[in-house]
């Protein structure tokens, strides 16, 4: 049972350790995942939902399973193909899983259908063979999370028909489809996802909030966990190019302070933070710097924020949000006296 080997890997001492900072939420996620809980982590794209996730799954042993691609175990298979292989004495040819194998990740989107999820049945087929068989069942992206983590991301953009499926899966271990009715004997760790702030969302039923547990997670805490992070995601390593502490935490700084602006209803990411970082450095090294300018600086300003933040609506005639950015941060450096501290490298 992939819950019960979970609740071991939870008590290792470096589990979570590739993830910088975000104490109480690693605290959350593991008392919610030693009483074997049902988890949804609640915050805004970009606050590092997936990474968390991810290293979880990478904590796991490898496993031996079918070479089926639904990761059926050798003495208790789930997919048609295995089933049948089974009843037929005929043997299955297996692979080796890592644990970074054992995430699966799926996007909700209103679009995702019952069918597309747990899979689907050809009605006349089924009357013939069987709805479970190989001739007449087409298993959906869920039976890739078999012996797994799922990890569905953004949970609440999914329509309600797809959330009461998920909930009588995880509750009742069954599932429908059509006129069908059958076992779901896929086992798998089930996290969700969903940002509070996204308008284009279903609601997600009191029934089905019920069911589960929130974890609340949020951009870095501290600048100095944001820096760590962004510096991780360093991809010009073995290059020269300087990029002063001072600077780079004053251009942190900025969109920290952005997150806060009660002008914006869309605020930039971590995703942000990294995409300046790396597109100042860049800049740099076009023109054979040695070190990171303020021009570098702001020369990445446009293409990396403009598009990842929206006005409120009583603004959106008033500006735009190139130079939304560009004043917010003139007047950011200015408030800051960073304007000579950040001047022109030599
Ligand atoms: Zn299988």
């Amino acid at each position: 049972m992939i819950k019960e080997e979970i609740k071991k890997i939870v008590l290792q001492k470096n589990l979570f350790k590739d993830v910088i900072g975000q104490d109480e939420v690693k605290h959350q996620l593991k008392s919610g995942l030693m009483s074997g809980r049902n988890i949804i982590i609640v915050g805004p794209p970009g606050a590092g939902k997936t990474t968390l996730v991810k290293s979880l799954a990478e904590s796991l042993p490898s496993l031996k399973v079918n070479d089926c691609g639904f990761n059926c175990l050798e003495d208790a298979p789930v997919c048609p193909q295995c089933l049948e292989n089974k009843k037929n004495n005929k043997e299955t040819k297996t692979v080796e899983l890592t644990g970074e194998d054992r995430f699966v990740r799926i996007q909700g989107s209103p679009d995702l259908t019952v069918e597309d999820l747990i899979g689907d049945i050809d009605p006349l087929k089924a009357m013939e063979f069987g709805p479970l068989s190989v001739e007449a069942f087409t298993p959906g992206k869920i039976f890739k999370a078999n012996n797994g983590i799922l990890f569905f991301d953004e949970i609440n953009r999914c329509n309600e028909k797809l959330q009461n499926a998920m909930l009588q899966l995880l509750q009742e271990h069954t599932v429908t489809i059509g006129s069908y009715s059958f076992d779901f004997d896929a086992d798998f760790l089930f996290i969700a996802t969903m940002n509070p702030k996204d308008v284009n969302t279903e609601r997600l039923s009191d029934v089905f909030v019920d069911r589960f547990d929130f974890i609340y997670m949020d951009y870095p805490e501290t600048l100095e966990n944001e820096i760590k992070i962004v510096k991780s995601e360093n991809n010009f390593l073995g290059s020269e190019v300087i990029f002063q502490e001072h600077m780079l935490s004053a251009t942190l700084k900025f969109v920290r302070t952005l997150r806060k602006s009660k002008d914006l209803e869309k605020v930039p990411s971590v995703r942000a933070s990294i995409g300046l970082y790396q597109r100042a450095i860049a800049n740099a090294l076009l023109r054979n710097a040695k070190e990171v300018s303020l021009q570098d600086i702001l020369r990445s300003m446009t293409s990396v924020l403009a598009h990842r933040i929206s006005l409120k609506p009583s603004l959106r005639h008033e500006l735009s949000t190139e130079d939304f950015v560009k004043k917010s941060f003139d007047s950011f450096t200015e408030r800051e006296g960073l304007s000579t501290d950040l001047g022109e490298s030599p």
